[in-house]
């Protein structure tokens, strides 16, 4: 029974599922995720996820929950690197806002790894997920990466395949 990553906090007074208030382990959580059986049903879950496919190592799934159109950017090598490197600690969501935008949800985190020094340190940072409707019209969370330089203009058409032009819609929060 493998707890699952998501669920570890380095704040001991801090659980993630206080309604349940036990440990959730990785088979009831994020794995059925990381395996492509469940889909990310909101922007939380899309980050509870990636943070987890970092602490197992799963750098695929790091790129293909990343908006399509950025995918091919993306350095799979050194995510994997980095997430191998990294002794994570724990994960806080913040908080969660589910309609920043039209299509766009933020989530306000912080994850915790242990410094070279043995102190406890944290990525504290907000994420932007788009949701992209596909062929079937079924809704797909993305993350969107920020650190991945685009040649988009900004009247292009937006790089999720909303049709509306990118400086209204992604574009807003790629700066
Ligand atoms: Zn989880
Ligand atoms: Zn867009």
């Amino acid at each position: 029974m493998q707890l699952c990553p998501c669920q570890v906090s380095a704040k001991p007074a801090f659980l993630a599922s206080p309604v349940l208030n036990q440990p959730v382990v990785y088979s009831d959580c994020c794995q059925p995720y990381h395996q492509g059986i469940s889909k990310a049903e909101t922007a939380e879950r899309l980050m509870r996820t990636r943070y987890s496919a970092f602490v197992q190592v799963l750098p695929e799934y790091i790129v293909h929950t990343t908006l399509p159109a950025q995918q091919a950017l993306l350095d799979i090598e050194a995510i994997e690197q980095w997430a191998r490197e990294t002794p994570w600690a724990g994960l806080e969501i913040v908080e969660h806002t589910p309609k920043l935008g039209k299509r766009q949800a933020q989530v306000e985190f912080k994850a915790y790894y242990t410094a070279p020094n043995g102190a406890q340190a944290a990525h504290h940072e907000r994420s932007t997920f788009v949701k992209v409707k596909d062929k079937a019209n079924s809704d797909t969370w993305y993350f969107l990466d920020p650190t991945t330089a685009m040649s988009v203009s900004q009247k292009q058409p937006c790089i999720c395949g909303s049709g509306e032009k990118f400086k209204r819609c992604c574009g807003v929060y790629l700066v």
